[in-house]
């Protein structure tokens, strides 16, 4: 699949009604359940992926979907398949501080090369186009808004790099000041700490411990073409369509 701005359009708009489904659910009470990995699940989580797979599929019907809330096997042997995280901070969801998105990405050749984020309580979307990344806000006829081409942020002096920590995951904040010798941290739910880091507006994201591929896909795109990297602490590009969709600690920079 060859990504234009007219299948751009068509991938994104899959990611904002996606998004709008998730709303609908968010400002009613709703309740959540414990899957088997202990990780929170919602309606919001279900009907978002419905959603998002019968789109991508009637898109291209070839194109095999991985999705946190759906298939985790490829049937064959392919070197190019959606990953999916229809609503990735549920924990957030469910706290209702709004950090919550809708990740698509594109891995071909083990690589990510299309992604969008879709912040639906902001209605702000990030998402990768010709190498390059962009910005938008998206009104409610679907227009895109105070669209921009955004780009990493490359701070010289170590200390005055901003330092982007998981809301639920972080735990050894001063610690982790320490070692990466920076005064300054952020708190960002979900993929947004991505999207930060491509904006500009913040530098390092170290995420120790396992994620899923789904969880980093869509952002390790938009940051790629915004001009960060994410990679392994043996210092690889993290690679995609690994054993179990199951990703090592990595850090993701400007
Ligand atoms: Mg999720």
């Amino acid at each position: 699949m060859k990504i234009d701005q007219n299948i751009s359009n068509i991938i994104n708009q899959i990611a904002i009604d996606a998004g709008r489904e998730i709303i609908k659910i968010y400002n009613k009470p709703f309740t959540a359940k414990m899957k088997q990995d202990r990780s929170p699940v919602t309606k919001a989580d279900l009907v978002a992926n419905d959603l998002i797979c019968k789109k991508l599929y009637e898109l291209d019907p070839k194109i095999e979907i991985i999705s946190e809330e759906g298939e985790k096997k490829l049937s064959k042997k392919t070197n190019i398949f959606w990953l999916v995280d229809p609503l990735d901070g549920t924990k957030e969801f469910i706290k209702k501080n709004g950090e919550f998105t809708v990740n698509i990405a594109l891995v071909k050749n083990g690589r990510p090369i299309y992604g969008v984020i879709y912040l639906p309580t902001k209605k702000e979307i990030f998402y990768t186009l010709n190498n390059s990344s962009y910005s938008s806000k998206i009104n409610a006829k679907n227009q895109y808004l105070q669209k921009k081409k955004i780009k990493i942020k490359a701070i010289k002096k170590l200390e005055d790099r901003i330092l982007l920590l998981s809301r639920s995951h972080s735990r050894n904040i001063e610690l982790s000041k320490k070692h990466f010798r920076t005064n300054k941290a952020k708190f960002s739910g979900s993929s947004i700490k991505f999207c930060l880091i491509a904006n500009g507006i913040g530098n390092i994201y170290p995420r120790l411990g396992p994620t899923m591929e789904w969880d980093t896909a869509a952002g390790h795109a938009i940051l790629n073409a915004a001009g960060g990297s994410v990679k392994t602490l043996e210092r690889k590009v993290l690679r995609y369509g690994k054993r179990g969709f199951k990703n090592p600690s990595f850090i993701a920079r400007s």
